[in-house]
Formats: C-alpha cells, sequence, structure tokens
C-alpha cells in the first residue's frame, strides 16, 4: 500500500478523522467521533462504502484517538503505511503563519492562544499528545485555520480600538476557514493559472461562512475576526452588529455577559430568524412550502455575504474570480443566485442554468458577467495531507 496520512480534525466534542493515500488524492478511511463528553459517544468508521459504529465507553477524544489506533492495528496494511499525521488547528495567533511539524514548543504555542478559541485548543492538544503516544516515530504536523490570514496588513487586521489592547493581549482580527482558502486559491490556479495574479473572492459558505479576498495568492482580507462570530450571519452566529447589542440583551434578558455572548454564538443566523433551523436545506424546503421566515433568514443570509464581499474587494486590483464553496456554496442555487443578485453593480451575473447544477467544479457566469465565477468543492483535508507530507519530507 502507498504512503498514507492520518488527518485528524478534534473539534470541542467530535473528532473527525481520514486516511488519505495517493499523495492525499485518495480517501482510504474516513470517520467521526461525535457526542464526546456526553454519555453515549459513537466512533464511526466508513471504508469501501461501508460504515460500521462502535460505542464509545469513554467519550474521550483520548479515547476515540486509542479506539483509532486499535482499529488500525486489526488492519496492519494501513497502519504500517502510515508515514505523517496531519492535525487541524482552528486558532495559530500571530505564533504560527504556515503549517509546523509539532514539538513542544509548538504544543506550548497553542496553550498560549488558547484564550480565542477556548472550546477547541484544549481538544486539540489532547489530540496531540495522545498521537503522539500512541503512533510513536510519525511524525506529526499542525496546519491553523488561521494562518492564511496572516498575510493581512495592519490597517486590515487592527480593530479600531486603544491599541495597547493589541500590544498587550494581541486583540486583532486572525481570520479562519484559511486552509479551505488555501485549497481554493490552489485548485483555482489549476483551472485558470492567470488567478494567481488576478483579484479572487472567495465565500465560504457552510455552518459557519465567511468571506476572503486573495491578491495574487495571499489573503488581504476576511470576514471573520478574533473568533468565527464576526462578519456574515451563520447557522447560529449572528455575524456583525453593534457590540452594544451584547449589554442590552444581558440586561434586558437578565443574563450574563457571557450567557449573552451565547445568544449571538449560538441562537442566531439563520436559525434565530428563521425561528425554524440553522440549516439552508431545511430552510430551502421550508421556503418551498411558502414559509416567509425560512425565506427571509435565506435572503438575508445572501445579502450580508454579498455585503462582505464588496467589501473584501476593496483590498484587490480588480475583482476576476468569485468562487463559492463550503456546504451552502457548493450545494445552494438558490443562496447563490441571491447574492449575485446584490452583485449586479459590479457586473457579476450568472447562468441560471448552469447555477441549478450542482456538486461538480464548475464556472456558473452568463456571457454579460465581467467576473468568473466559480462553484468549486472545498477540501481541508488534502491540504493538511499536502502539509503534512512536505514537511516530513523536508
Ligand atoms: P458545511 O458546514 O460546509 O458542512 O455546510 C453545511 C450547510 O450546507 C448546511 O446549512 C446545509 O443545509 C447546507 N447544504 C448541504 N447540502 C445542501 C443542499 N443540497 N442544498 C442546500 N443547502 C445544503
Amino acid at each position: 500500500m502507498s504512503d498514507s496520512i492520518l488527518v485528524i480534525n478534534c473539534g470541542s466534542s467530535s473528532l473527525k478523522f481520514a486516511v488519505l493515500c495517493d499523495e492525499g488524492q485518495s480517501v482510504l478511511l474516513e470517520g467521526i467521533a461525535d457526542r464526546l463528553g456526553y454519555t453515549n459517544s459513537t466512533l464511526t468508521f466508513k471504508k469501501d462504502g461501508n460504515k460500521e459504529s462502535i460505542h464509545l465507553k469513554e467519550g474521550t477524544h483520548k479515547s476515540a484517538v486509542a479506539e483509532i489506533k486499535k482499529w488500525l492495528s486489526d488492519r496492519p496494511a494501513i497502519l504500517d503505511s502510515l508515514t505523517g499525521i496531519g492535525h487541524r488547528v482552528v486558532h495559530g495567533g500571530e505564533t504560527f503563519s504556515q503549517s509546523v511539524l509539532i514539538d513542544q514548543s509548538v504544543i506550548d504555542g497553542i496553550a498560549e492562544c488558547a484564550n480565542f478559541a477556548p472550546l477547541h485548543s484544549p481538544a486539540h492538544i489532547i489530540g496531540m499528545n495522545v498521537a503522539i503516544e500512541l503512533f510513536p516515530g510519525i511524525p506529526q504536523v499542525a496546519v491553523f485555520d488561521t494562518a492564511f490570514h496572516q498575510t493581512l496588513a495592519a490597517e486590515q487586521y487592527l480593530y479600531p480600538i486603544p491599541m495597547a489592547l493589541y500590544r498587550q493581549h494581541h486583540f486583532r482580527k486572525y481570520g479562519f476557514h484559511g486552509t479551505s482558502y488555501r485549497y481554493i486559491s490552489r485548485r483555482l490556479a489549476e483551472l485558470e493559472p492567470n488567478s494567481l495574479q488576478q483579484g479572487v473572492l472567495v465565500a465560504h459558505l457552510g455552518n459557519g461562512a465567511s468571506t476572503c479576498a486573495i491578491n495574487k495568492g495571499q489573503s488581504t482580507d476576511t470576514s471573520m475576526g478574533i473568533t468565527p462570530l464576526e462578519g456574515l450571519m451563520m447557522g447560529t452566529r449572528c455575524g456583525s452588529l453593534d457590540p452594544s447589542l451584547l449589554s442590552f440583551i444581558a440586561e434586558a434578558e437578565g443574563i450574563s455577559s457571557a450567557d449573552a455572548l451565547d445568544v449571538l454564538n449560538k441562537k442566531s443566523g439563520l436559525l434565530g430568524i428563521s425561528e425554524l433551523s440553522n440549516d439552508c436545506r431545511t430552510l430551502e424546503e421550508a421556503m418551498a412550502l411558502g414559509n416567509e421566515q425560512a425565506k427571509l433568514a435565506l435572503d438575508m443570509f445572501a445579502i450580508r455575504t454579498a455585503k462582505y464581499l464588496v467589501s473584501a474587494a476593496t483590498t484587490l486590483d480588480s475583482i476576476d474570480h468569485l468562487v463559492f464553496t463550503g456546504g451552502i456554496g457548493e450545494n445552494s442555487s438558490y443562496v447563490r443566485a441571491a447574492i449575485c443578485q446584490q452583485l449586479k453593480a459590479f457586473n457579476i451575473y450568472i447562468d441560471g442554468d448552469k447555477n441549478s447544477l450542482r456538486g461538480a467544479t464548475m464556472s456558473i457566469e452568463s456571457k454579460q458577467s465581467h467576473v468568473k465565477v466559480w462553484i468549486i468543492p472545498t477540501n481541508e483535508e488534502l491540504m493538511i495531507a499536502l502539509d503534512t507530507i512536505h514537511l516530513i519530507r523536508q
């Protein structure tokens, strides 16, 4: 069996994993441990179209990695083919501007910026420590969601608050979905080599959603901030709003500011407006049955996305490409059309027939459009595997 890479993505209450071979191009195995931290967590393996789930007695990230190792030990051909492990890390602060081989100093660096991702960073560190213990001798790499945006200029990443807060506490915009944007930039360059010299706007629209401007292959602006709450309206996150609302909500509802922040993170966005669901597909189905609030939520989502795309474009010399990616960006023709409807002033037009197709990599602009509009499925696992291969070969 060819060399393979194990990709580990430790979330706050889940652990997704995949084994990629053929230089990251084929997925040999993938799976998820969910409901970690609860009593009924399960670990599911998917291989060759077959699904196998086991109950995780101890529902922890540590036991999930241990069970993955056990499962692989029963399939020595896969286990022996592992040459590296790549870990997705949500927040690398200002310390990490690219992927790195993991050693203790890297783990310490991730711990130092854990206050910006308090649910994710501790899970990442547990995942790394267990993987180092259980897969001795296999090099491990950390790939950061924030790293791609370290190229932002100070004018873009600073918040207009007292500079001392930045100097002392590193309060600034970091941006997320960087691994996805890096993949999109690379994939677009395969499809259109000129794009590496051009201005590219990307809308990564999933349950979490953000936009990015990429100038000559480098991120110049992005909508998420010090945390993923800033920017677009999302599945359950409100995105940007007047910060005074935080204390208004806390006071009006008689709750703490932490609980008010929870409202903005977990009860807002598509869910908050529709009062039905955070899920775009569910809302589209409800809209088709005449649910006006579902339509309002989707239209607000689209309008706000368009505004952020235009705002990001101020960092580009020209808008040459607009790319849609993420679960909504790749699949929702309604949302794509509603976004582009707002972008006519920028000579962005899509072809209705092409836009109704789904799932493939393609361009969907109409003849009158001055901008190429793309649907490109993202592939963060491939990017993590490629970084891992690159670093272990160095
Ligand atoms: P992600 O977070 O990238 O996995 O994206 C999840 C979002 O994509 C959810 O809101 C889904 O409803 C949405 N989505 C996935 N498939 C479709 C589809 N066929 N039509 C509309 N939305 C979809």
